[in-house]
């Protein structure tokens, strides 16, 4: 790892990390560490969706996006893999699970990174900026981006020549029950994926894409969580959504997979 304020090397000394210019970083006892030290403002997000994001996540209905990553990433150099974007820490924990891999997972919310800290200890869990990455050039044999913003010139930094990105982003479909049943409540317009993937094979040119989708049944509990997981829903009037649409949902991802 390195420091994201001089970019020198970092030690472990006792229960914080510090670098040769003697900035000290401490690790939290809920198991993460924190490197925003100066965060302004309010948090742009409901940490409370975080919540129930782990319980539909929980309820198994991204298991085929989890399958789709662990696979993806089997193209991947041995080596440590780094989860930029990592929210709630869902997908990190499985991978970690699933790959046996070292996972090193960081969001920029901290609330979200605390959530994640009681789902594993065998994640490393960090608090940073995925455009200012704690970690070594050329340290990971993959770099996760999932349902995240991306900062591709930082992922390529930290990335292995030979080193993998899978970026996991919405397909065309994805919950488009519930885009249905909150018509008139959000912006018009048809979601289209190709720009993403566009901007990807830009900086990753040798590029594979793969979708995977399910549509499953929607219990009430988990209709709940999703209503109240997903920024896309952040400012609609959930009393005034069509719940009958809602019997089922389609979960619905690309994974973009590419060297630079
Ligand atoms: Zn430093």
């Amino acid at each position: 790892m390195r420091c994201p304020l001089c970019h020198q090397g970092m030690e472990t000394a006792g229960q914080s990390l510090r670098c040769a210019s003697g900035h000290n970083w401490d690790m939290a006892a809920r198991g993460y560490v924190n490197f925003i030290t100066n965060r302004r403002g309010g948090a742009p997000y409901d940490a409370a969706s975080f919540d129930h994001r782990r319980r539909f996540m929980q309820a198994g209905y991204y298991r085929h996006v989890e399958e789709a990553l662990a696979q993806a990433l089997i193209d991947a150099p041995p080596g440590p893999v780094v989860d930029a974007g990592c929210g709630e820490g869902w997908f990190s924990a499985r991978l970690s699970e699933a790959a046996d891999r070292q996972v090193m997972a960081l969001d920029y919310a901290k609330e979200a990174v605390q959530r994640a800290a009681g789902l594993s200890r065998a994640v490393c869990w960090l608090v940073g900026d995925i455009a200012n990455l704690p970690l070594k050039d050329y340290c990971a044999a993959a770099v996760v981006n999932a349902f995240a913003p991306a900062n591709y010139a930082e992922f390529a930094r930290v990335l292995r020549p030979d080193g993998l990105l899978v970026k996991v982003i919405p397909g065309v479909r994805h919950l488009q029950e519930l885009r249905l049943a909150a018509r008139g409540q959000l912006p018009e317009g048809e979601y289209s994926a190709q720009p993403v993937a566009e901007h990807f094979a830009r900086h990753f040119a040798d590029m594979s894409r793969r979708t995977v989708s399910m549509t499953l049944p929607l219990t009430q509990e988990a209709l709940d969580d999703l209503l109240r997981m997903t920024p896309l829903m952040f400012g609609v009037d959930l009393d005034a959504i069509d719940r009958s649409l809602l019997s089922a949902i389609t979960v619905e991802a690309e994974v973009l997979a590419g060297r630079a």
